[in-house]
């Protein structure tokens, strides 16, 4: 299996999934043999895994899609890839992603940009973007991506797959290269919610190398459409605008599905919510600008050579991050800096905890809150790349939720046709904060 897998992906270049491959998989299936003969029960045995270019495995090359760190090769696993190989699976290869985690379509990546198989000349989008079309293209069964505000969910809507970004601190993130810590959660891409269900049953759970970690051991498992009987659904009135018509019709269908199931359907206002992408890019971008101070050249991937320390980082920095990083550093170092952080980080942090509130007080009414994950289907490439702040408009579904700690979920919902090429449409559903469970219950009971 682990070969017909590598076979696969070499036959799938022309996608640009995938960055590397794990120079080790094939000694890590026979590992898997060996325990397997030796009678080692293994939930995962043999499955082929592609995780995100910015998770640490051992021995794999790992540039989180940045030129700054071409040529660094991981020294130790993530957790959660180390979970993974526990359980039996084989890390098969890393996929492609904007640099840093930093966009929405993996047009930022320093090794070129990732093709949507269901339209090439349309983006996957992103950051996750590799890692949604491992999984969308049959390049492995699961993958893992990381969501710090929509890089698991918008890209797996757009490529007609399941995303769920877990609850701030159920999947650890010991080893996943820190793009906005209070906001980056690990989460799985799927083709099923059964398949969703027997990977975070391996990866969630405490770890004591991540001080944000939650004592919350993983029980899911795919529902079936008896779950959806009384449940409590809320469409949140603020994402029924500007959404294209296709998507409009794929959120009616979901919902009359869920109300033939017997759920109850209403709609729930959360005004706070028009502020969640200015307040979430004041907060992304700080926390990066403080992040990346790391990649200076001394320890980590590329140096460049200078006369001095301070212009090798100067150039190091320079040469190695690309545009939409350096413009982060920037935003996010000035949002911090005296005199401005009270007008921005200061003010984006109490919008932060008006938005918590505001779901709390939603999920005294319902048990999962719904909007589209993305208010139109995958754009073409280039479409957004000389407007940045169109670029981070393409979040506005998705944000709120990171900023809340909740977790979310995209459902392959429906198609909208575009040109004559019929393009996924992903429907997210939210749920209270430990409540991931539901998620899939709900996903595995609307198949
Ligand atoms: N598009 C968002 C950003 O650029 C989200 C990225 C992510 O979730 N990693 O910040």
């Amino acid at each position: 299996l682990t070969a017909a897998t590598l076979a696969r992906i070499e036959a799938a270049r022309d996608l640009n999934a995938v960055l590397s491959v794990n120079p080790h998989a094939a000694a890590q299936a026979a590992q898997v043999q060996a325990r397997l003969d030796a009678g080692e029960p293994l939930p995962l045995a043999g499955v082929p895994v592609i995780v995100k270019d910015n998770i640490n495995v051992t021995g794999t090359a790992t540039t989180s899609g940045s030129r700054i760190l071409r040529g660094y090769v991981s020294p130790y696993d993530a957790t959660a890839a180390a979970r993974l190989v526990q359980a039996g699976a084989v890390i098969v290869a890393k996929a492609n992603m904007d640099e840093f985690a930093m966009g929405s379509s993996t047009e930022n990546s320093a090794y070129g940009p990732t093709l949507n198989p269901h339209d090439p000349a349309r983006v996957p989008g992103g950051s996750s973007g590799g890692s949604a079309v491992a999984v969308a293209a049959g390049l492995s069964a699961v993958s893992l991506g990381s969501d710090t505000g929509g890089s698991v969910r918008q890209p797996a809507a757009f490529t007609g797959v399941y995303g769920l970004k877990p609850t701030y601190g159920r999947v650890s993130r010991s080893g996943l290269i820190a793009y906005a810590s209070s906001l980056d959660q690990i989460g799985p891409f799927a083709r099923s919610a059964e398949d969703l269900a027997l990977v975070m049953n391996v990866i969630a759970g405490h770890d004591p190398l991540d001080a944000t970690s939650l004592h919350a051991p993983p029980a899911f498992t795919a529902g079936t459409p008896d779950d959806l009987r009384g449940l409590r659904v809320g469409v949140i009135t603020e994402s029924l605008a500007g959404n294209t018509p296709g998507v409009e019709a794929t959120l009616n269908a979901t919902l009359d599905a869920l109300r033939g199931a017997g759920a109850t359907v209403a709609e729930v206002s959360l005004p706070e919510l028009r502020y969640a992408i200015a307040a979430y890019y004041l907060i992304a971008m700080p926390e990066a600008s403080s992040n990346l101070a790391r990649f200076d050249g001394m320890v980590y991937g590329q140096r460049a050579p200078g006369s001095d320390v301070t212009e090798a980082m100067t150039l190091t920095r320079e040469q190695g991050f690309g545009p939409e990083v350096q413009r982060r550093i920037l935003i996010g170092t000035y949002a911090l800096s005296s005199g401005y952080y009270d007008a921005y980080y200061s003010k984006a942090m109490k919008v932060r905890r008006l938005i918590a509130d505001r779901f709390t007080q939603a999920f005294g009414q319902f048990d999962v809150l719904v909007t589209p994950t993305s208010p139109f289907p995958a754009f073409r490439r280039g479409e957004k790349t000389s407007d940045p702040l169109a670029m981070y408009a393409a979040d506005v579904d998705t944000v709120a939720v990171n900023l809340a700690g909740l977790p979310a979920l995209s459902v392959p919902a429906g198609f909208e046709t575009v040109d004559g090429t019929p393009l996924p449409v992903g429907i997210q559903f939210i749920a209270p904060a430990l409540h991931d469970e539901r998620l899939v219950q709900v996903a595995g009971a609307l198949e």
